[in-house]
């Protein structure tokens, strides 16, 4: 028998706020009433401001990330069309294999995990393509795995700069709505996220934010495809419909979710990111342990993802925080599992709630025989935060 309530600090699915799932908790309704749009057509609007996008248009698809990542691929590129990509941590690795297998001919440039996206690199490699071969550029906003956020600014500057066309895609699924995500203003051609993170819902949406130049791609891009058609959810967006039965329950809690965010403001939401990140990173210092992200410029407001001493091994901790504490840390994925555990640092989240985190931390990483001082991550926590400016004056 657990007592109390049980801690989520994964970097997704995200707590989800109680209004949030209240509204969700609605009965099932006519998808091709008349009145259907009154529920949807502000959502394609509102998703935008989080995209930070006016002339790019939003597609809600059932599915998750994943899903939305094939929507974007299948939709702009054909078979055999070259796409530059890097390896730095799982996702962007499951990212470069699903491009293999849907036939794309795929330029890798591997990178330590832990590092960014390889911009030089991928400046040089767009110099050289003088034919504009490179159909695509992908970047993976903010990879969860390692806790790092890359430049996607400095990516669409590398393509400028080599006077390259290439389409700019971007895997926000960890960012859109907690980081500074800017589409038109990096010209970011096919943004892609998931509804279970900054959203703060279940999973259940694939989210993407296209642009003018990607629809003109899907236009002449000959990958198969049939669920994941843009062409059929526009026909039927354009009303506020869908090509076949949409989760209506997830669209009540995404109205919530945004109006969420607009009350609180997408900058506040962003800083709050920020000062909540410090935090944890502050504490994690203050425990003489490394962050797997390489350099402070790369550091995520999202997830930090921890390396505990060589002899120890992560995935205790991870078991005595879930079995002795009712929480719940990210595990180390792929080469980094035993090696890492991870604090997801996003969505429906305040102060308090970071200091349980490294309270629980510590004490699982206590019992793991990891030889900290108990208590000398949360004081450097509730040193910074006690610091720091109530970014909510009228709650005071
Ligand atoms: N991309 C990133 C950066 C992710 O963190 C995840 C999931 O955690 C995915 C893609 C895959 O998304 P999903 O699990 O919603 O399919």
């Amino acid at each position: 028998m657990r007592t109390g309530h049980s801690h989520l600090f994964i970097p997704g699915p995200t707590n989800i706020p109680e209004p949030v799932r209240q509204a969700m908790n609605v009965p099932m309704q006519d998808m091709r009433a008349a009145d259907f749009g009154d529920l949807t057509l502000g959502l394609f609007a509102d998703m935008k401001s989080v995209l930070r996008t006016e002339k790019g248009r939003v597609m809600f698809f059932p599915g998750s990330g994943t899903g939305a990542w094939e929507a974007a691929i299948t939709n702009t590129l054909s078979p055999g069309d070259k796409v530059l990509m890097a390896r730095h941590g799982q996702f962007s690795s499951l990212w470069v294999e699903m491009a293999k297998r849907l036939g794309l001919d795929v330029v890798v440039v591997d990178v330590p995990w832990g590092a960014g996206t390889p911009v030089k690199e991928f400046s040089r490699l767009l110099g050289q393509d003088r034919e504009d071969a490179i159909k695509a550029v992908f970047v993976t906003h903010n990879e969860t795995a390692t806790g790092v956020t890359s430049d996607i600014a400095a990516v669409r500057r590398a393509l400028d700069e080599n006077f390259h066309d290439a389409l700019l895609f971007v895997d926000g699924v960890s960012s859109v709505g907690s980081l500074d995500f800017r589409m038109d203003e990096w010209e970011v051609d096919l943004i892609v996220t998931g509804s279970q993170k900054g959203l703060m819902l279940p999973a259940g949406l694939g989210i993407l934010g296209v642009s003018e130049k990607a629809l003109e791609a899907s236009r002449s891009a000959r990958s198969r495809r049939a669920y994941f058609e843009f062409d059929d959810m526009l026909k039927m967006n354009a009303d506020g419909y869908f090509p076949y039965t949409p989760p209506t329950q997830l669209f009540h809690g995404l109205r919530k979710s945004l109006d969420r965010i607009r009350a609180e403001g997408l900058e506040q939401v962003i800083a709050r990111h920020h000062r909540l990140a410090e935090g944890v990173r502050r504490g994690v210092a203050a425990w003489e342990l490394s962050l797997v992200a390489e350099h402070h410029t790369l550091y995520s407001d999202t997830v930090s993802a921890i390396r505990v001493p060589a002899d120890v091994d992560a995935r205790d901790v991870l078991r005595i925080a879930y079995a002795d504490f009712n929480t719940s840390f990210g595990s180390g994925l792929g080469p980094l599992a035993g090696k890492v555990f991870r604090i997801g640092h996003l969505g429906d989240l305040n102060d308090g709630m970071c200091l349980a985190a490294l309270s629980i931390a510590e004490m699982a990483l206590y019992r793991a025989g990891v030889p900290i001082r108990l208590g000398s991550g949360v004081g450097a926590a509730q040193a910074w935060y006690a610091t720091q400016a109530d970014l909510r004056p009228m709650l005071r």
